[in-house]
């Protein structure tokens, strides 16, 4: 039978819902999505053909905010999926307490076959599709995989025209010179990497003891890479689509990153200035990084990577989740019987979406701040969330996941019960 990721997604709810403090009728109204767009979008293409491409807007809740999530361009966007991602976005947001409901967006298209003047053809054409759709205070899309800062810029641009005004509310994971964010780029793994320190200081370990395993070595990857580099971190390993390496004694950070952006490849090199020299590490597969006997593993490039079938195999007692959903249906119960710690992604890679709130902030108010502004409001942001999901943890004795769901209960329920229920008009009524 087909499987469905949002039925999967929604099973979360249950379980969490035993801890929270939300009415049934709430819960059941957070089952099901809000509303659901399917569009075609024609391009003409360079060679003067015209192409139809089929493109998706879901929004999910919007009690709590307007919704809030990314467009991505990917040959298996499918609506199922779409409902999923924009699911956990109203998650998110409701984890980090930031004033916006979820959505998500996609368009069904492989991006690496079309030419620059496709793609922006291919963008401009997907908003004004959905131009009733978003706007800065109901539906504000962003980046997501194989989307990125001129992109939206190109969307930007395209709605502005439409509705005949400047708003770059309407879009963040915008270009900075086009009222993008300073330290957007890499907040999402700052984020990631806050949540370490957190547990850092909970457990009270050294950096220089422990040792971290990264999968996936993009935005995300590097920048937790180098972040927990600076602090004193091993990291042992590192992976990218092609596979990847391991030293039992750590890399040169700085020195893979450089080699990777001007090769494209993972290669274990040591670099003085601008001069690399490729050093000894062993070879290892995506499957084996994941099984290897290390304190920390950061799963950081695609979701259901660790399965039913190798969460047995998992070694690193603490896993924090880069990826949007990298543990598989049914892994989760297996991790937390062999007592591994869970980060989860609704909480670990929050940092994207808190920096673009503090983007549509700054749009909104017309006053922009400097980089450092950013960093200590995100790091204060996600210290006061993870603690607050690992008191959950700690009181309900679950696992982390269950926890960030019962937090984001807590608060949906509330804005949900505000609106009126069940019981207050019954109450009227009666009274
Ligand atoms: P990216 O495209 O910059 O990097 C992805 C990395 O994963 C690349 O190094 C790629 O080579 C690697 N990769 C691809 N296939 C792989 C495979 N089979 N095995 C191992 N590695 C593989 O993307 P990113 O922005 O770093 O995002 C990574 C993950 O984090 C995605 O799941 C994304 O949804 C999630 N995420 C990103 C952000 C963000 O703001 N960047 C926010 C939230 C969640």
């Amino acid at each position: 039978m087909p499987t469905s990721l949002f039925k999967d997604a929604i099973t979360h709810l249950d379980k969490a819902a035993k801890f929270a403090d939300i009415e049934a009728e709430s819960l059941e109204r957070l089952k099901y999505c809000r509303a659901t767009l399917e569009v075609s979008v024609p391009v003409r293409m360079d060679d003067g053909s015209l192409r139809v491409f089929t493109g998706y807007r879901v929004r999910h809740d919007d009690t709590r905010g307007p919704t809030k999530g990314g467009i991505r361009f990917h040959p298996n966007v499918s609506l199922d999926e779409v409902k999923a991602l924009s699911f956990w976005m109203t998650f998110k947001c409701a984890v980090m307490g930031i004033p916006y409901g979820g959505a998500k967006g996609g368009v069904m298209v492989d991006p690496k076959h079309l030419s620059r003047l496709e793609l922006e053809r291919l963008s401009r054409g997907f908003i004004e599709q959905i131009v009733d759709f978003i706007g800065p205070d109901t539906d504000i899309p962003a980046p997501d995989v194989y989307t990125n800062a001129m992109i939206m810029g190109w969307m930007m641009d395209e709605y502005s025209k439409i509705v005949r005004q400047y708003t770059p509310a309407v879009i963040t994971g915008k270009p900075i010179p086009l009222g993008g964010s300073l330290g957007r780029n890499e907040a999402t793994g700052r984020g990631v990497y806050y949540c370490i320190k957190e547990l850092e200081k909970k457990l009270g370990w050294t950096p220089e003891d422990k040792t971290v395993a990264i999968q996936g070595f993009g935005n995300l990857g590097q920048h937790v890479a180098a972040l927990l580099h600076q602090d004193g971190y091993r990291i042992v390993a590192i992976s990218d689509s092609q596979g990847g390496i391991y030293s039992d004694s750590g890399f040169d950070i700085p020195s893979i990153i450089h080699t990777k952006n001007d090769t494209k490849r993972v290669r274990a090199v040591y670099c003085e200035g601008t001069v690399c020299e490729v050093v000894e590490a062993k070879q290892i597969t995506n499957e084996e990084l994941l099984e290897l006997d290390v304190d920390i593993l950061i799963p950081a490039a695609l979701e259901d990577v660790i399965t039913k079938d190798n969460a047995s195999h998992i070694k690193a007692p603490y896993i924090v989740e880069g990826a949007n959903g990298p543990i598989g249906h049914g892994a989760d119960d297996i991790l937390a019987k062999r007592d591994i710690l869970v980060v989860p992604d609704i909480l670990a890679n929050a940092g994207g979406v808190t920096v673009s709130y503090y983007e549509w902030v700054q749009n909104k108010s017309g006053y922009y701040w400097d980089v450092d502004d950013i960093h200590k409001r995100l790091e204060k942001r996600m210290s006061e969330e993870f603690n607050n999901v690992y008191n959950l943890m700690e009181q309900h004795h679950c696992d982390m996941r269950t926890a960030a769901y019962v937090h984001a209960l807590n608060r949906l329920g509330q804005a949900i019960e505000a609106q009126g229920t069940h019981t207050f008009f019954s109450e009227e009524v009666l009274a």
